[in-house]
C-alpha cells in the first residue's frame, strides 16, 4: 500500500470510529473536523511530509475517545504510528487535573512527530476556544485553558518552528479578545 492510500483508509477509519461524535461548541461540528484541522495545520503551516506523522494526526484521538484499541491501530498502520498515537492519549483513568498537569510534564519526552500534532492539537482547540467555546465556559475558564495549553508548548519547543509561530500568533490574539470581554 502506498503512503497516500494509507492516509486515505485512516481518514476513512477515523470519520468511522468518530461519527457520532460532536465538539463541545455550539454550532456542535463534527467531531471529525478537529483531526481534519489537525492535518491541514501540519501539512500548511508545519510543512510536515511524515506520513506516519499526518496518519497519526488524523487518528490522535481515536484511543482516548471511542473504541479503538492500540492493536487495532498497530495492525492497520504500524507500530510507529500506534506509538505516537498512544504519546497523545491521556489515562482516562487519572483525574482531569493530574492528566493536565502530565501533558504538561510529558510534552518534552515524547517523539518529535508527537509534538508537532500536539501543537497542532493546542491551536485547533485554542482556535475553537475563540471561535466557538464550549457550552457555558466562562472566559476566565478559556482563558485558564490557553494559559494551560501555553504551558504544555513550552515544552515543544524545537519541533516545528512555523507551528510554534502559528501558536503565539493564536495565543497573543486570545489574550487579546478573552481579556476584552
Ligand atoms: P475539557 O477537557 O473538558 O474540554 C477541553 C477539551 O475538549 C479540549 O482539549 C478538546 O480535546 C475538546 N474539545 C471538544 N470540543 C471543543 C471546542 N469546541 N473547543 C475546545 N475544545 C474542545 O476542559 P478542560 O481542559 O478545561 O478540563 C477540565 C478542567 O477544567 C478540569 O481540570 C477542571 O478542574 C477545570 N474546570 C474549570 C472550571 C472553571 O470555570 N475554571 C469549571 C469546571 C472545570 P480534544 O483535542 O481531545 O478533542
Ligand atoms: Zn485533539
Amino acid at each position: 500500500m502506498n503512503n497516500l492510500t494509507t492516509l486515505t483508509q485512516a481518514i476513512s477509519f477515523a470519520a468511522k470510529k468518530h461519527a457520532v461524535q460532536k465538539r463541545k461548541g455550539a454550532d456542535e461540528q463534527p467531531y471529525i473536523n478537529h483531526p481534519l484541522e489537525v492535518l491541514n495545520l501540519l501539512t500548511t503551516v508545519g510543512q510536515v511530509e511524515d506520513f506516519d506523522v499526518l496518519i497519526a494526526a488524523v487518528l490522535h484521538d481515536t484511543i482516548e475517545d471511542t473504541e479503538t484499541t492500540n492493536e487495532e491501530i498497530k495492525e492497520l498502520f504500524g507500530a510507529k504510528v500506534c506509538k505516537m498515537v498512544l504519546e497523545l492519549t491521556d489515562d482516562k483513568s487519572l483525574p482531569k487535573a493530574t492528566r493536565k498537569q502530565l501533558q504538561i510534564e510529558h510534552a518534552p519526552h515524547i517523539s518529535v512527530g508527537a509534538q508537532q500534532i500536539k501543537l497542532c492539537d493546542k491551536i485547533s482547540n485554542i482556535g475553537d476556544i475563540l471561535e466557538n467555546p464550549p457550552d457555558g465556559w466562562s472566559n476566565e475558564r478559556r482563558r485558564e485553558y490557553v494559559e494551560w495549553g501555553k504551558q504544555v508548548v513550552a515544552g515543544l519547543r524545537g519541533a516545528n518552528a512555523n507551528l510554534e509561530k502559528r501558536f503565539d500568533e493564536l495565543t497573543a490574539k486570545a489574550a487579546k479578545i478573552l481579556s476584552e470581554s
